[in-house]
């Protein structure tokens, strides 16, 4: 009896494998057609009446598998922008199937490089995928030289690829971005960079000593407001970029469990270690003094992503809100990699 099941099991694995084999073609060239039919989601472009937003990364200098450095991608009017571009957002960017080619322009908030990481490579990903236009690149004073050096590091790969492909040696300007750069007045904080079809974005000189200057920017659009903070200690000049925010995109920084764990670092022999941790604290944004902030600027949504420490395990992840629902009593979520937002929702 058993003999016989085994049998008739080895006769159907032949068969059913034979079958297999004879289509193969078929199911390869089905692969294929999938693959090839995997369509870029323009969701972003095709809602013209909210804002919608898409945490493309979440990380500081801090490197992580599991997340990409400073990214947040903001589609308003049915246009695409992109604030800050810092290691791994690409890569961020395609798994969320954007596509990288129809981006309006990019903000750049400061020159650490956890936020402009990934310049080079999206630049280069838009023009090889069929970008027309040059993509604008908005940033403080020194955008122009970032720009330039990405330029000439990218001289070659421009070459060898316009010598390759026609459309690409047509569109040779769109391998290099365009540097526009914000310049403030005497005593002026906020300047509109962005006006077009309804959607305005002004940059809002921001607190990051030594880093001079730093930017945040605020986006307007059909009497929704946004504001992305770039990296910035809680300050009294960014209320007014926070006031009445619909959701204000800020960095992050829980001092409390940071300044627990210096001790322990030194203890345990972590010297350099805790050295870094102690000359981050001033310069960033203490999690208990922004919800304090958030709350008296009237904020809706406050989104908290450049986490440190990075919330990844059971006790950070309790601990590292902490407090701050005794200050703020709007809606508060930690912001993760993927995390798609509609404003006002
Ligand atoms: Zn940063
Ligand atoms: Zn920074």
């Amino acid at each position: 009896m058993v003999r016989k099941v085994l049998f008739a099991a080895l006769a159907l694995l032949i068969a059913g494998g034979s079958l297999a084999w004879f289509n193969r073609d078929r199911l390869v060239d089905r692969a294929i057609q999938a693959r090839l039919q995997q369509e870029p989601d323009t969701s972003f472009l095709d809602d013209k009446d909210r804002i919608r937003v898409l945490v493309c990364g979440t990380g500081s200098p801090e490197v992580s598998s599991a997340r990409a450095q400073a990214c947040t991608l903001v589609a308003a009017g049915g246009k695409m922008f992109l604030f800050d571009v810092g290691d791994g957002s690409v890569h961020s960017l395609a798994q969320s199937r954007i596509p990288v080619n129809r981006l309006e322009r990019v903000f750049i908030t400061h020159f650490h490089s956890d936020h402009f990481g990934d310049l080079a490579p999206l630049i280069n990903a838009g023009w090889i995928w069929g970008r027309t236009t040059p993509l604008e690149v908005q940033g403080p004073i020194g955008m122009k030289q970032v720009l330039d050096g990405i330029a000439q590091a990218y001289a070659l790969d421009e070459q060898y690829r316009s010598a390759n492909m026609p459309h690409l040696a047509r569109n040779r300007a769109v391998a290099f971005g365009v540097p526009l750069e914000v310049e403030f007045a005497e005593g002026q904080r906020a300047v509109r960079v962005y006006d077009k079809d309804g959607v305005t974005i002004d940059a809002t000189l921001v607190a990051h000593d030594p880093v001079k200057p730093a930017l945040g920017y605020v986006l307007r659009y059909k009497g929704r407001k946004v504001f992305v903070s770039g990296d910035t200690e809680v300050s009294p000049v960014n209320f007014e970029a926070m006031r009445d925010a619909d959701l204000a995109i800020h960095e992050s920084y829980a001092a409390h469990m940071v300044r627990r764990a210096i001790p322990q670092m030194k203890t345990l022999g972590m010297d350099f270690e805790a050295e870094v941790a102690e000359r981050t604290i001033p310069y960033h944004a203490d999690n208990i003094a922004l919800a304090k902030q958030a709350e008296e600027a009237g904020v809706k949504h406050l989104l908290l992503t450049h986490l440190i420490p990075y919330p990844d395990s059971f006790v950070v992840r309790r601990m590292y809100t902490e407090g701050m629902g005794e200050h703020f009593k709007g809606k508060l979520t930690v912001a993760e990699d993927g995390m798609v937002l509609v404003v006002g929702e």
